[in-house]
């Protein structure tokens, strides 16, 4: 982590230009034209020709940067200043292909790979669930194998759907028959809803997943349930993908596949504030689809979890 907060080139100070106004970067960070190297880069991974019901994701990372601007310096429930104890900086988007779901992979794994050697760690905008898998690929390039906390309405371990391997339903099945992850010590947080029958579950155990639905958040504290998901995850590096449909429509209902009965934002964050930590070594916030948002609800709460993880990262 960068020290010696002189050298750090924060966003654009709002009491020298309003919030409506400059960079449409992520909270009007500098680009790369400005720094050298970053501790973390925030990325767009503009991409939605894999999902099994609505589209719009590809328009997630614009609408996120957007709703980004009103994100401030400091954190008092952290007492952390994302922005000035890093240097983190907008790197643009991932290139994708949007006629081609596997050549879309390869072009994001490629870039996500380019991404390291300018930066130590990276959180992607999505982009729709697809996109895990070819920043994982990236992440266990430079990292070796990581804990994986997936925030999540659905499993997303699925094996195929119409025959084909790379959806937004299947990324953690595929990372996981790639080696990507430490075996055994990922959890699923969040999840809820019908689904197509047991075998689901059982097949998501066997590859090594344990579950917290959405429903213990009625009988079990946050700090409970943060505490399982510490336990399961041990001492190595972490990845968090928070698939924004973790919460419920209410709180952002601009999202592809909505499921009733979701967490509140406030349960998100505190867990989110909490669980993120320097060992958390990348991350994604996926599935914000702009057509579908009210009020730009959805697009500031996956502002706010990009915002809480790069706190943990900077301390
Ligand atoms: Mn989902
Ligand atoms: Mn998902």
């Amino acid at each position: 982590m960068t020290t010696g907060n002189d050298a750090i080139v924060g966003p654009v100070d709002a009491l020298e230009s309003p919030r409506f106004a400059g960079p449409g970067t992520f909270a009007r960070l500098p680009g790369f034209d400005q720094v050298s190297h970053a501790d973390v880069a925030i990325v767009g991974a503009p991409f939605d020709i894999s999902v099994t019901y609505r589209p719009g994701a590809r328009f997630g990372p614009a609408h996120v940067r957007q709703a980004s601007r009103m994100l401030r310096p400091y954190t008092p429930e952290t007492e952390k200043t994302p922005f000035h104890s890093q240097q983190v900086v907008d790197a643009g988007d991932l290139s994708t292909n949007p006629f081609n779901i596997e050549d879309s992979v390869a072009r994001m794994e490629a870039d996500a790979k380019k991404l390291f050697s300018r930066a130590s760690k990276f959180i992607a905008i999505g982009g729709d669930h697809t996109v895990s898998l070819p920043l994982l690929r990236a992440v266990h390039a430079n990292y070796g194998p990581v804990s994986l906390i997936h925030f999540d309405a659905h499993l997303d371990t699925f094996d195929t759907y119409y025959g084909e391997r790379y959806t937004h339903g299947t990324p953690f099945r595929r990372a996981t028959e790639e080696g990507l992850f430490v075996p055994h010590s990922s959890v699923h947080v969040g999840v809820r809803g019908p689904i197509a029958g047991p075998h689901n579950l059982k097949e998501d155990r066997e590859l090594g997943f344990s579950v917290i639905s959405a429903a213990e958040f009625e009988t079990r504290t946050v700090s409970e349930i943060l505490d399982q998901v510490l336990d399961r995850t041990g001492d190595g590096p972490i990845y968090i993908s928070v698939d924004v449909d973790v919460l419920d429509p209410a709180f952002a209902p601009g999202t592809g596949t909505p499921e009733v009965g979701g967490l509140t934002s406030r349960e998100l964050m505190a867990m989110l504030h909490t669980l993120c930590s320097d060992r958390v070594v990348s991350a994604d916030v996926v599935e914000v689809s702009p057509p579908y948002d009210q009020s730009e609800l959805t697009g500031i709460a996956a502002s706010n979890i990009i915002y809480a993880i790069l706190g943990g990262m900077g301390s």
